[in-house]
């Protein structure tokens, strides 16, 4: 299995899981052209996706999805509540092959077996997915509040894991955002902090993960080094950060 980034962050989110000629789109927050070029910089044409999954509604997740399963004529995957939040973005004159996805559930795609994890975040139906292929398996784990249940049952035995690690608590609290914002970030419908990601990581079996990566970093909010200095309390191997603007390339597990 490989998987890359195309960008993670508030400007933008998009992942690419591939295995075989299985290859899977996960959200698309920039627009077809913005989306083209970045797959270009990856060597992967969009007439070469399988399937498009959508996490939640947010523009940084859905921007240009709907105009992109469109105009390449691919399948999307996403939850009712998700499609629900979704209809602005929805032309009447598309001819979409849309998939309803629930939380809990798995599904088997080619060469994925694909959970759908439920995460507390404020969206209407959001979710998370882990990617299983032979004993391989994925997790991509942004836009949460807090580390549920759900996600720690699903991700305990994980081997690569891409998880959010949005903010520094105090970058955030002295930051000049407006207060309802920093309520909403810190809130456990908002994004997890380097504190709160590593509570999850702490409550992982590690044994097994061989690639570790964090997404969804706040510019404004954090940086690589603070995210490190956490989470190598718990992981000694490489931390990997994926850039917010530019993704990461593709890597092999
Ligand atoms: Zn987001
Ligand atoms: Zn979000």
């Amino acid at each position: 299995m490989k998987f890359c980034s195309l960008g993670s962050g508030s400007s933008g989110n998009s992942y690419l899981v591939s295995k075989n000629n299985t290859n899977i789109l996960v959200d698309c927050g920039f627009s077809v052209t913005e989306l083209e070029g970045r797959m270009a910089q990856r060597q992967i044409k969009p007439t070469e996706i399988t399937a498009i999954f959508l996490t939640h509604e947010h523009d940084d997740h859905s921007k240009g999805i709907f105009a992109l399963a469109e105009k390449y004529n691919k399948p999307i995957y996403l939850t009712y509540g998700t499609l629900k939040m979704c209809q602005k973005r929805i032309k009447k004159s598309y001819n979409l092959n849309i998939n309803i996805i629930s939380p809990l559930d798995t599904l088997e795609l080619n060469d994925f077996i694909i959970s759908i994890i439920p995460v507390p975040h404020d969206a209407r139906e959001p979710v998370q997915f882990k990617f299983q292929s032979e004993k391989t398996t994925l997790a991509i784990i942004t836009d949460l509040g807090f580390g549920n249940k759900e996600l720690i049952n699903s991700i305990k035995q994980i081997n690569a894991l891409i998880l959010e690690s949005n903010h520094d608590e105090n970058l955030l609290h002295k930051s000049r955002y407006p207060k309802n914002l920093k309520d909403r970030i810190r809130s456990n419908y908002g994004h997890l902090s380097n504190e709160e990601s590593l509570g999850i990581l702490k409550k992982l079996n590690l044994d097994n993960l061989k690639w570790l990566g964090a997404a969804h970093l706040s510019k404004e909010n954090n940086s690589p080094e603070l995210v490190k200095d956490a989470w190598k309390k718990v992981f000694e191997d490489k931390i990997n950060i994926i850039d917010p603007d530019l993704g990461m390339p593709w890597v092999s597990i």
